[in-house]
């Protein structure tokens, strides 16, 4: 799934709702913290994460509903079909599924994309098998302790 321009399409599953991001993710990985897993009602996120500055809403923006989930943190989704968009965190960073971005790119995720590490894995409801870096909270660039569980 070449992807020279670094451009990646992301859709709700209705595709009301559109948008893209430019440039190399923040992060792309696996979020074991409590308020992704209950905004997501799943025992991981499946997260790629980027600044707004990144990101355009290229259809629906009228269709995109936004609630505060926590008090650091809103979910987006459609209006038309539920889907969930993104979060917003308390540092600003929008993060979505992986998965959504799947509807633009052959239905495989993008080149570019693949996951990297997992996050707050000290909340985790369940341990993982990977080779994937397991950071307690956050890597200390994104002002976490940088603590490896694995
Ligand atoms: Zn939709
Ligand atoms: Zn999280």
């Amino acid at each position: 799934m070449a992807n020279p321009e670094n451009v990646y399409l992301g859709q709700c599953n209705c595709g009301a709702v559109k948008f893209e991001f430019t440039g190399a993710p923040v992060a792309s990985g696996y979020c074991h913290c409590v308020e992704c897993r209950t905004a997501r009602e799943s025992d991981t996120f499946d997260f790629i994460a980027w600044q707004p500055a990144q990101q355009r809403i290229t259809n629906g923006n009228d269709k995109v509903r936004t609630h505060s989930h926590t008090s650091s943190m809103t979910v987006s989704f459609c209006s038309e079909c539920g889907s969930g968009l993104f979060h917003t965190n308390v540092l600003g960073v929008h993060s979505t599924s992986r998965s959504l971005f799947r509807h633009s790119h052959d239905g495989k995720v993008p080149q570019g994309l693949e996951p990297q590490l997992h996050i707050f894995y000290g909340e985790r409801v369940m341990d993982v098998a990977d080779d994937l870096p397991k950071f307690k909270d956050l890597p200390e660039p994104f002002g976490g302790t940088g603590e490896l569980l694995a």
